[in-house]
C-alpha cells in the first residue's frame, strides 16, 4: 500500500507559481507526519472569470516537488485528459473532485484513462448528499483494477444556512464505511469549513469518529491564495493542529478492553436482537392481515390509518429525546416492507 494511516495530504488549493509552490512543499515536509503535497492545477471554479488554475505548465513545478523535496503529489483530475497529462508526468497521487464525482461519464472515462495504472486515487463526495454517486464513482475506479482508492468527505452543498460552506454529514460517510469496510476515508476540513478558524473543530471531530485522515489546504502565505483564501492555513499552523491530532489518535482507543463499554455491548446487542424479534412478528401478522384483506377483497394500502399509527409513534419518540426525521425513516422502510409483503400474497393469489 502507498499510504499508511493517518493519510494527511497538505498543500495549497492551487498550484500558483514555481515559487509558491517550492516555498509552501519546503514547509509542509518539515511535518513529516504529511503523506503527500497536494496543488490544484486545473480549477473547477463555479463562475467564469475567477482563477481556473495555471494548468498543465504546473506539472513541472509537482515534479520539481518531487524530485527535490521527496515527498509525493497529488493533484485533481477533471477528465480523461488530465489523467492523460498526469500518468505522463508521473504525478504519484490523483484525486476526483466534488464536481466531478457527481457526474458518472465523466467518472466512467476517468476510470478508462487510469486502467493499467496502480496510481492512489482519491474520490471526494459528490456536491449533493447522494450516496450512490459517491459508491458509484468508487464503483467505477474500482472497475478499471485501481487497488488503492480512499473516499474524501470534504462535506455537502445542502442548502441550508449552516455553520459552514458545505455541511458535513457524517452518517453518510458511516453509510460508505458499512458498504466498503477496507475503503480508508480521510476528512477535508478546509472545504466543509470554508474559513481556517473551524478546521481545528472538524478535524478533531473526524479523528473522534475514526476516520482515516485529514486533506488540509496549506498555502505559505493563505491571505493572498487566488482561490478558497479563506480555507487555508499556513505550514506552521499545520504542524501544530496535526500534533493535536496525533496527541488525540493517541488518547483514543477502540475501547475493546474497556469493561464498561463492553457491558453496554451486550446490553445494546440484547436490544438489537429484540428488535429484529419484534420485526419478525411483525412481518407475521402483516401476512396474516393480506391473508385477510385477500379473502374479503379489500384494499391493502389505508394511508389515514398508517399516517395516524406514525403519528403516534413519533409523540412517543420525540417525548423520549429521539428525533420525528429517525422514526419517520425507520417507519417508512417498514411501510414499504409490508405493502410488499401483502402484495405478494395477494399477486400469488390471482396466478
Ligand atoms: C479542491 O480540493 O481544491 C477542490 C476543488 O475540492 P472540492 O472538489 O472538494 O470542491
Ligand atoms: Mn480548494
Amino acid at each position: 500500500m502507498f499510504f499508511n494511516k493517518p493519510i494527511y495530504i497538505a498543500g495549497p488549493c492551487s498550484a500558483e507559481s514555481e515559487d509558491q509552490v517550492m516555498k509552501t512543499a519546503s514547509e509542509i515536509i518539515k511535518t513529516p507526519k504529511v503523506s503527500a503535497f497536494r496543488a490544484g492545477l486545473w480549477k473547477p471554479r463555479t463562475r467564469p472569470g475567477s482563477f481556473e488554475g495555471v494548468g498543465a505548465q504546473g506539472l513541472k513545478w509537482l515534479n520539481k516537488v518531487q524530485s527535490e523535496l521527496n515527498i509525493p503529489v497529488a493533484t485533481e483530475v477533471a477528465n480523461a485528459k488530465h489523467v492523460e497529462m498526469c500518468l505522463e508526468a508521473d504525478i504519484d497521487v490523483l484525486w476526483i473532485g466534488a464536481r466531478t464525482t457527481v457526474n458518472p461519464f465523466l467518472c466512467q472515462e476517468i476510470a478508462e484513462a487510469l486502467r493499467g495504472t496502480k496510481k492512489p486515487i482519491f474520490v471526494k463526495n459528490p456536491i449533493n448528499p447522494d450516496l450512490n454517486l459517491w459508491l458509484g464513482a468508487i464503483e467505477r475506479i474500482s472497475s478499471a483494477g485501481i487497488e488503492e482508492i480512499v473516499g474524501v468527505h470534504r462535506g455537502f452543498s445542502t442548502h441550508r444556512a449552516g455553520n459552514y460552506r458545505n455541511d458535513p454529514i457524517w452518517s453518510i460517510v458511516g453509510e460508505l464505511k458499512s458498504k466498503m469496510p477496507n475503503l480508508p476515508i480521510i476528512c477535508d476540513p478546509s472545504h466543509i469549513c470554508g474559513e481556517r478558524e473551524k478546521i481545528l473543530e472538524i478535524s478533531m471531530k473526524a479523528t473522534k469518529l475514526g476516520m482515516d485522515g485529514l486533506m488540509i489546504e496549506t498555502h505559505i502565505t493563505p491571505e493572498k491564495a487566488l482561490s478558497d483564501a479563506d480555507q487555508q492555513i499556513t505550514p506552521k499552523t499545520l504542524n501544530e493542529l496535526l500534533n493535536v491530532i496525533d496527541d488525540l489518535n493517541i488518547t483514543l482507543d477502540n475501547g475493546s478492553n474497556d469493561e464498561i463499554l463492553n457491558v453496554l455491548r451486550e446490553e445494546i446487542d440484547l436490544v438489537d436482537r429484540k428488535i429484529a424479534s419484534c420485526l419478525i412478528e411483525r412481518f407475521n401478522v402483516v401476512r396474516k392481515i393480506g391473508e385477510h384483506k385477500q379473502k374479503n377483497s379489500m384494499k391493502i394500502i389505508h394511508t389515514e390509518r398508517w399516517q395516524s399509527l406514525v403519528g403516534k409513534l413519533v409523540e412517543q419518540a420525540e417525548r423520549n429525546g429521539v428525533s420525528r426525521i429517525t422514526v419517520e425513516s425507520i417507519y417508512e422502510i417498514i411501510h414499504s416492507h409490508s405493502i410488499q409483503v401483502q402484495n405478494d400474497i395477494i399477486s400469488k393469489s390471482s396466478t
